[in-house]
């Protein structure tokens, strides 16, 4: 009932690997994605980038089983996400967090998040009904639970906040202290830090990092602001109209005549 631990083994490390293979996605006569093959290891945080319109959210539906590719698979692991529903991908380790949070705006903060840890916990209605014993305990343990991620996100001091109420930026942290709380193994992250402040920022960026370090989670990051790309990220994928056009290091790609070609005119690097 603890956080997911990072036990490195060898299983573990199999079922954190996100794996996409040839998908290709068409809207009618817009070919939104055209044999798009990458993948994500272990505990690696990869980014993802490319101009406007270059289809980085269309994979990021693919993978959340969103949207359905006309081509291609995606792997989890072992396990074969195409054509899952959206909540059986989130029961299998997948965890989103949008450009809008997705967070309950009537619950308070401590309550949104033990909204995400039962969900995770799903202890039955019945034994809720009787107030057996193991449930109690199984509360005990949601809400020990739920108030260590909020340390960590930093909104210990706003438990019982109304989350409609909260900063833009709150909300956002929230929303991945509820990812986290879902049980999450491989987050995609499409544009984080959009709409927060510096400090925020500060404070996603090193939650990101610690969420790889001390959970072990893979992270599939969509980010315009090249300089937390290259801060956080182990590797770098480019997509342009539909296609992956380079891959590497960050460093490397930023660098790639091919990126900045693609770029052209789209991004201030001190953005
Ligand atoms: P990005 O996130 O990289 O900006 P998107 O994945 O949103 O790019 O879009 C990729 C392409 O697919 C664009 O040409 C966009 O207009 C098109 N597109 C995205 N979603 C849909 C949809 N639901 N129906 C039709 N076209 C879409
Ligand atoms: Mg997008």
């Amino acid at each position: 009932m603890s956080l997911p631990a990072f036990d490195g083994d060898a299983q573990d490390a199999a079922r954190t690997t996100l794996v996409v293979q040839g998908l290709g996605v068409d809207f009618g006569g817009v070919r939104a994605l055209q044999n798009v093959t990458l993948s994500v290891g272990a505990g690696q945080i990869v980014g993802l980038i490319g101009p406007n319109g270059a289809g980085k959210s269309t994979l990021l539906n693919c993978i959340s089983g969103i949207t359905r590719p006309t081509t291609g698979t995606v792997r989890l692991g072992d396990v074969e996400l195409s054509g899952r529903r959206p909540d059986q991908i989130v029961d299998m380790g997948l965890g989103r967090v949008f450009q809008h949070p997705q967070v309950i705006a009537e619950l308070s903060v401590l309550d949104n998040l033990l909204v995400a840890c039962h969900r995770r916990l799903r202890y039955s209605v019945l034994a809720e009904m009787i107030g057996l014993p193991g449930v109690r305990r199984a509360e005990d343990a949601a809400r020990a639970e739920a108030l260590a991620v909020a340390r960590r996100i930093g909104l210990a001091g706003s438990l019982d906040v109304l989350t409609g109420s909260l900063p833009y930026g709150h909300r956002k942290l929230l929303e991945l202290g509820r990812v986290i709380l879902m049980g999450a193994r491989l987050l995609l992250l499409d544009e984080p830090i959009a709409g927060l402040n510096e400090g925020e920022i500060e404070h996603l960026a090193n939650l990101v990092l610690s969420l790889r370090t001390e959970s072990g989670l893979s992270i599939l990051l969509v980010e315009h602001n090249m300089g937390l790309v290259r801060r956080l990220c182990d590797r770098a994928v480019v997509l342009d109209a539909g296609q992956v056009i380079a891959e590497g290091t960050p460093d490397a790609v930023l660098n790639d005549p091919r990126v900045l070609l693609a770029y052209l005119g789209e991004v201030d690097e001190d953005a």
